[in-house]
């Protein structure tokens, strides 16, 4: 039996692997897919994503990323742009989860690819190449539930989240445009980022009611015509080349509350698993990498999980509940007109509503 039975390995679970091995702690990490994969994510890293990459000795601009200074909102015909108060980085999924998996490896961890969890129960996770144990588990599977304990999961989510993500390699004009800079285009139904994760790279990523996705037919293409409705995300896309023959996309998404009863004294849920922040924030992976950070010390000091669990939640809870507020307002054409044009006199606000939705300090004792 390991110490530490991770499972999962995209950037909480991969973090935490990294940082329990370290600590000299016997740590297994199961990830079901063979290799690198792309994720549905804005791919935005914020300041403390960035921050807690250092810490784990991953370089992002050595992966490529660019930098971010600016956030640009916009709807229909209009934009308003303020300085973020921070410069963030765009950077694919791809590159940045397969550098920390390799990572976990380098200091230790045993990384085996291709091995799918079936079942946790207790402290041993079922899979079809056989059972783990681990003294404590690490559930990392990001941001779909599986089964536990025999329970069922649970069936499609009606008023939930679908969300994709599309690469494409812009018009000259329009990389220029976009350079340094990510717009967030907000729409009747749901809302959509883009911003560049390379040179010449966007990422366009987009999340929707499921009502609204059936509404529009259900279909890519549907969507695609749908979003260029806004003149100003057409003229962003205009000739741009997509780069997936189809988006990554993922459904029945809900944001905001822990997505498990945190009972079991043995398993910590990490990143997604533990709860989705709304993803306009750009916040999701500093959370999970924060997890991964409070994991690795409550593992390496001896605490069990609900420690673990209250620590997370007093990190978390303001940066979810402000950014739920956000999010549901947005939804409410009203709400989404007043905020827009309140931003259209004071651009500051932008800059003081990033501001808002970060997380607290941590001190890493790592
Ligand atoms: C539309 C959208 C946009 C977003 N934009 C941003 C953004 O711009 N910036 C930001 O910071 N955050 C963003 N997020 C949030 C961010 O993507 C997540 O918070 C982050 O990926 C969580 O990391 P994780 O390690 O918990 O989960 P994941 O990154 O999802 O990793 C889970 C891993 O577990 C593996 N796995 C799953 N099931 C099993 C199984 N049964 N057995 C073994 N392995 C398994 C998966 O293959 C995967 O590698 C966005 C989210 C969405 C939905």
């Amino acid at each position: 039996m390991v110490d530490a039975l991770i499972l999962g390995g995209g950037l909480a679970g991969s973090a935490a692997a990294c940082l329990i091995a370290r600590g000299g702690k016997k740590v297994s990490l199961l990830e079901r897919e063979t290799g690198p994969h792309h994720k549905v994510c804005g791919e935005f890293l914020s300041i403390e994503a960035i921050n807690h990459l250092h810490q784990l000795g991953v370089d992002p601009l050595a992966l490529g990323a660019v930098p971010i200074g600016r956030i640009r909102l916009v709807q229909g015909h209009c934009e308003i742009e303020a300085a973020l108060p921070f410069t963030a980085l765009g950077l694919s999924r791809y590159t940045l989860d397969e550098a920390l998996i390799r990572k976990a490896e380098m200091s230790g961890a045993h990384i085996q690819r291709g091995v799918r969890v079936l079942e946790l129960n207790g402290h041993i996770a079922r899979t079809a190449q056989g059972e783990y144990e681990g003294r404590q588990v690490l559930l990392a599977t990001g941001k779909l539930p599986i089964r536990e304990q025999g329970v069922a999961l649970p069936g499609r989510i009606e008023d939930g989240f679908i969300g994709f993500k599309m690469h494409y390699r812009l018009a000259p004009i329009a990389a220029e445009q976009l350079a340094g800079t990510i717009m967030l285009a907000l729409f009747n139904g749901g809302y959509a980022g883009l911003q560049l994760v390379g040179r010449g790279r966007a990422n366009l990523c987009l999340l929707l009611r499921r009502k609204t996705f059936l509404r529009l037919g259900g279909e890519w293409g549907a969507v695609c015509e749908w979003l260029e409705s806004s003149p100003i995300v057409q003229r962003m896309l205009a000739n741009a080349e997509p780069l997936f023959e189809k988006p990554v996309a993922i459904a029945n998404l809900t944001y905001g509350r822990p997505s498990r009863d945190h009972t079991s004294a043995k398993v910590l849920s990490l990143g997604d698993r533990w709860a989705m922040t709304p993803s306009l924030t750009g916040d999701g992976m500093a959370i999970a990498l924060r997890s991964a950070f409070l994991a690795a010390h409550c593992v390496l000091s001896g605490h069990d999980a609900p420690i673990y669990h209250n620590l997370l939640a007093s990190q978390t809870h303001r940066q979810i509940a402000r950014a739920m507020t956000i999010q549901n307002g947005l939804e409410l054409p009203v709400l989404r007109f007043a905020a827009y044009y309140l931003a259209r006199l004071h651009p500051k606000i932008l800059t003081r509503v990033v501001e808002a939705t970060r997380l607290p300090f941590w001190h890493n004792t790592l």
